[in-house]
């Protein structure tokens, strides 16, 4: 049995909430503007976290409770993300049909507004046929865009449940279960500038060493579960100057925390080794290369096994509504991860959101319609 979800009231909120500008960091309007209808729809709490004073936001997190009325049922939490990419000055939406897009010049911010629309209609559903549901918590967060910063600095020990669903990936109908843990690498040669026509001897080209110690490493997809880039290089100054500084950028991911560490280390050796076996002349005298490292863990591994109780719970839930989800391991990182590695269990539901972070974006009213169809079936399942 599925709910009728009330299809025009959906696709009005889904434009509102477009057409409310909310690029990373810039929140303060969006996140009143959901202050408000929380309340308006009985929230019990409403509640601004302080992680903006660490994100640098105009907003922090909003965690926001639902207690329900089925005590002895588990309650969970669903999760979107405020912040949008840019551009997103001046959002205007076109509806060709059932289909959502921007006016070309700005991106339409589906991602992740999918997500906060379809949750707005079902606690509108909720309210307006009085149904019975177990607590619910709604958690909104900001900058996921600018590397997941609200996840990170959400205050946790204010959430009274202890896993969910987080509203955000592209597609509709799959669940994803399996996501990568990331680091992030930073890599600093430091060599020795020299006049490049008249002592290049005397210098130390940061640049070459950089390129042998790339040129040795495997890049791209390096097993099933893993790969790695190396997506920034910035350095040199002139090019009669032997450059003496250059700085790389890259990233590790894998779905194995061994891997991880293994194609992280990878990196520091095949560098280390690199600059040790750089050899200089009489020019160089005892001078040396040096290269620094900056390992940051990204984000950790989301991995959800078929049988803990996020999983069983949305598994059940869309049996008896007769839908057929798929259940998919993805290669990106999203709060989801942040919200696993705090020990909260969380599946990534698929928004119908496409062709995200372009001008191009789209959304079809009738993928929300069945996101909002699913979330209602989960949130009313006895479990
Ligand atoms: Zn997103």
């Amino acid at each position: 049995m599925t709910i009728a979800i009330n299809r025009e009231r959906l696709a009005a909120t889904f434009a509102e909430l477009c057409e409310i500008s909310s690029p990373f960091r810039k929140e303060g309007a969006i996140a009143a503007y959901l202050k408000d209808k929380f309340a308006a729809l009985g929230a019990d709490e409403v509640f601004e976290d302080n992680s903006a004073v660490k994100t640098g936001s105009e907003s922090g997190n909003l965690i926001v409770r639902f207690n329900g009325s089925l005590p002895e049922q588990q309650g969970f939490f669903l999760s979107c993300h405020m912040d949008t990419v840019e551009p997103a000055d001046g959002v205007k939406v076109v509806r060709t049909g059932d289909v959502f897009s921007s006016k070309g010049d700005t991106i339409l911010g589906g991602d992740d507004k999918s997500g906060i629309a379809a949750i707005l209609e079902l606690l509108t559903l909720l309210k307006e046929h009085n149904t019975p549901h177990p607590m619910l918590e709604i958690i909104v967060t900001t900058c996921e865009e600018i590397g997941l910063l609200g996840a990170k600095h959400l205050e946790y020990d204010r959430l009274l449940t202890t896993y969910g669903y987080a509203l955000d990936s592209s597609g509709i109908d799959h669940v994803i279960v399996g996501a990568p843990a990331a680091n992030k690498i930073k890599v600093e040669i430091k060599g020795l500038a020299a006049h490049a026509g008249l002592c290049p001897d005397a210098g130390i080209n940061a640049l070459t060493l950089a390129a042998e110690a790339l040129s040795s490493l495997r890049m791209g997809r390096l097993d099933e579960e893993s790969t790695r880039n190396f997506g920034v290089i910035q350095g040199g100054v002139a090019t009669n100057i032997v450059p003496e500084r250059i700085v790389l950028r890259g990233e590790v991911r894998s779905h194995s925390t061994d891997k991880l560490h293994r194609y992280t280390k990878e990196i520091y050796d095949t560098f280390e080794q690199t600059v040790a076996r750089w050899q200089g002349g009489p020019a160089t005298g005892d001078k040396r290369p040096l290269v620094t490292f900056d390992i940051i863990g990204d984000y950790p591994a989301l991995s959800l096994a078929d049988d803990t109780p996020v999983i069983k719970r949305i598994r059940k839930a869309s049996a008896m509504a007769g839908k057929n989800l798929q259940y998919i391991v993805a290669g990106g990182g999203s709060d989801a991860n942040i919200f696993c590695g705090y020990g909260l269990p969380t599946a990534i539901i698929a928004t119908g959101m496409d062709k995200v972070h372009t001008l191009e974006e789209q959304l079809d009213l009738n993928d929300l319609v069945r996101l909002t169809e699913i979330l209602h079936a989960v949130a009313t399942t006895p479990f």
